[in-house]
């Protein structure tokens, strides 16, 4: 099985919850989930695995790399997998969708503004919170 391979790459022994919680995070639709989604979903899938053990081993993903825990302001963190390109968020604060973009302008700005002050980027993470656009109303 590939979720086996991968635990084993990242140093990890395979466990049943491993695994399970490794499935959920790839076969996800949305590929940003909190904790309590991964739960819901193991739930929804009949698998027998506790909250307590979704924090213990997203914890542990993190720690191997395999995934990468976003805090954004008003919610609780969101973990996605590690691999893909380099990529930006945003997240609506009235749904807490998480939507992810990229944009070579915005990217190549802040190159040249670190460059400016004398600096390298060395990792950055941009997160645009924002709220659906209210319809405006038609004057009659
Ligand atoms: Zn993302």
């Amino acid at each position: 099985m590939l979720e086996n391979q991968e635990l084993r790459k990242a140093g990890l022994k395979v466990t049943l919850p491993r695994v399970k919680i490794l499935q959920i995070l790839e076969g996800a639709e949305d590929k940003h989930m909190s904790a309590e989604d991964v739960y819901k979903a193991l739930l929804e899938a009949e698998e027998d695995v506790g909250l307590a053990t979704v924090y213990r081993v997203l914890t542990q993903f993190e720690s191997a790399g395999l995934v990468v825990r976003h805090n954004f302001d008003g919610g609780h963190s969101v973990f996605e997998l590690a691999r893909g390109e380099h990529h930006d968020h945003m997240v609506c604060m009235e749904s807490g969708d998480v939507i992810e973009f990229i944009d070579e302008i915005i990217e190549k700005r802040q190159y040249a503004i670190a460059e400016k002050h004398g600096f390298e980027i060395v990792d950055h993470n941009l997160v645009i919170y924002v709220r659906p656009k209210k319809k405006k109303k038609t004057a009659e």
